[in-house]
């Protein structure tokens, strides 16, 4: 394939990423955006290996490397279950965050390449140095994302004494190593103060993701999402693909854009979630606030008498959690919702942008069961409804729907917007057990006079709801 065409196939792949991207942003178009980003990819992987700089002899490599690679994503993606999605998010970006440094490590040590002047091997060094920094800190810091995602590290924020001397000083250093690097005589000299750099910056991700407590997690995972097309982009500088770096840029900016929402939707401000600390779940003081702090009995409820009360309502919102995803339930709710609105039953999704583990989760399993999306509305639109609604079902949600974030000054989810379900003449909450969520925090709205709960794992009840329903 000779370089121009691959530059016009490169233009056609950078074309329909940008059309994904613009289907990805409503529900009704995700599916055909899906499409168009798998059909820029493989135009980009073909432009690629077709084009001027593989050379017959890296072909096989590069083949067998596909063939392997593909296999791996293949059984992984088939493998992963939905509630474990977030984690094997995690795990892709830290792959790009490691191709990012290898590659760096790679231009660094290839000396085929004969620069025109000083000031453009100077360029490319600093390309080199950025890209590594922002591949390690992708890497290790997406791993962490991955341990805390997947349970495997707790939830806890990680509050080492003085961690923003901390990371001021690993600044510093690496910016002092920047400059050695950069003056550095021959590959050899330049090789101490790129290790050490690479270093600091995976110990600065590691630091930086387990300073963050469970509740901003979500930041994190966009912000890493952002870091990795970053890393992508910084790649593509090093290897001066243009393809590489439109890609990392737009993946880059639309993780920028998210992780500003989120950011939104939690009440929080970029740098107090890099700081660190949110959401830890660190018990309240004593004898501060106390508003929120569970009192009382809870009531329990059975799925006959949940039946009940969904019949003998004309208003009822849904507001599905993190539970959902894990018990498999959206299928057994849309057929609950269709029987409730077949009865004239107005029944509406409430979504808070944060439930479930990564963005949007909730409208993926919603529009996998086949809910329609004119009764999905977002919390900004449903909130105000919630007092002139008979019943809100909560299901296998827990923070999102927490009352202490807006009464209660000293909880660690203090300011973080919430759904208001217990303003519903009844709530109730379908869960296992009286545990936290994932930020570990109480959540008074068990104890509320309105409240009931509806114990035990949601699709079994919810099977029993839709039996005493149907009855
Ligand atoms: P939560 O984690 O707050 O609560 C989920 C609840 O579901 C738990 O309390 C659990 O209680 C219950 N549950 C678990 N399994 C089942 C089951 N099989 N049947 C019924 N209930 C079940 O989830 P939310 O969606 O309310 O909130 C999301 C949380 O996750 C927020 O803290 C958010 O910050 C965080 N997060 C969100 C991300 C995102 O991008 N959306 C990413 C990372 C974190 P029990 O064990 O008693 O059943």
């Amino acid at each position: 394939m000779s370089a121009s065409l691959a530059t016009v196939a490169y233009i056609g792949a950078i074309i329909l990423f940008i059309m994904s991207l613009g289907g990805l942003s409503n529900p009704e178009t995700a599916r055909r955006g899906n499409f168009l980003g798998m059909a820029g990819m493989a135009l980009a992987v073909l432009a690629t290996v077709l084009g001027p700089r593989v050379t017959a002899a890296g072909i096989p490599w590069i083949v067998g490397a596909l063939v392997v690679g593909g296999a791996i994503g293949l059984y992984a993606a088939k493998k992963v279950q939905m509630t474990q999605m977030p984690e094997l998010v995690a795990l892709m970006h830290s792959l790009v965050g490691l191709a990012a440094c290898l590659v760096g490590f790679a231009s660094y040590v290839d000396t085929s390449t004969v620069f025109p002047t000083p000031v453009e091997k100077t360029i490319h060094e600093i390309e080199i140095y950025a890209g590594i920094l922002i591949g390690a800190v992708t890497f290790s810091g997406s791993i962490m994302a991955f341990g805390k995602l997947s349970g495997r590290i707790g939830g806890k924020p990680l509050l080492l004494p003085g961690r923003h001397w901390l990371n001021l000083v690993g600044l510093l250093v690496v910016l002092y190593f920047g400059g050695q690097f950069l003056q550095a005589g021959n590959t050899n000299a330049g090789m101490l103060p790129l290790l050490v750099m690479t270093v600091i910056a995976l110990a600065f991700g590691v630091h930086m993701v387990a300073a963050i407590g469970g509740a901003d997690m979500p930041v994190v995972v966009s912000m890493l999402n952002s870091y990795s097309g970053w890393a992508a982009a910084a790649t593509g500088f090093m290897l001066s693909n243009d393809l590489l770096i439109v890609t990392g840029a737009l993946v880059g900016s639309s993780g920028a854009i998210l992780s500003y929402i989120m950011c939104r939707a939690m009440n929080r401000n970029f740098i107090s979630v890099i700081a660190g600390g949110f959401g830890g779940g660190a018990p309240a003081p004593a004898g501060a606030g106390g508003a929120a702090e569970p009192q009382g009995e809870v009531t329990p409820v059975s799925a006959a008498e949940t039946a009940e009360l969904l019949k003998d309502s004309k208003h009822v919102i849904i507001v599905p959690g993190y539970g959902m995803a894990v018990a498999q339930a959206q299928h057994t709710v849309f057929e609950i919702t269709k029987l409730l609105r077949e009865k004239g039953v107005n029944v509406r999704f409430g979504i808070h942008p944060v439930a479930g583990r990564m963005p949007g989760h909730m409208n993926v399993l919603l529009a996998e069961a086949k809910v329609p999306y004119d009764i999905v509305l977002e919390m900004d639109e449903i909130n105000e409804d919630f007092p002139q609604t008979d019943v809100t079902m909560v299901i296998g949600a827990n923070d999102i729907v927490n009352p202490a974030a807006q009464d209660d000054p000293t909880s660690p989810i203090a300011g973080m917007p919430v759904l208001e379900v217990w303003k519903a003449k009844t709530s109730i909450v379908m869960k296992r057990s009286m545990a936290s969520g994932y930020a570990g925090v109480d959540n008074p709205l068990f104890y509320k006079d309105n409240n009931r709960m509806l114990f035990g794992d949601a699709k079994k009840m919810l099977d029993e709801v839709l039996a005493a329903l149907r009855a």
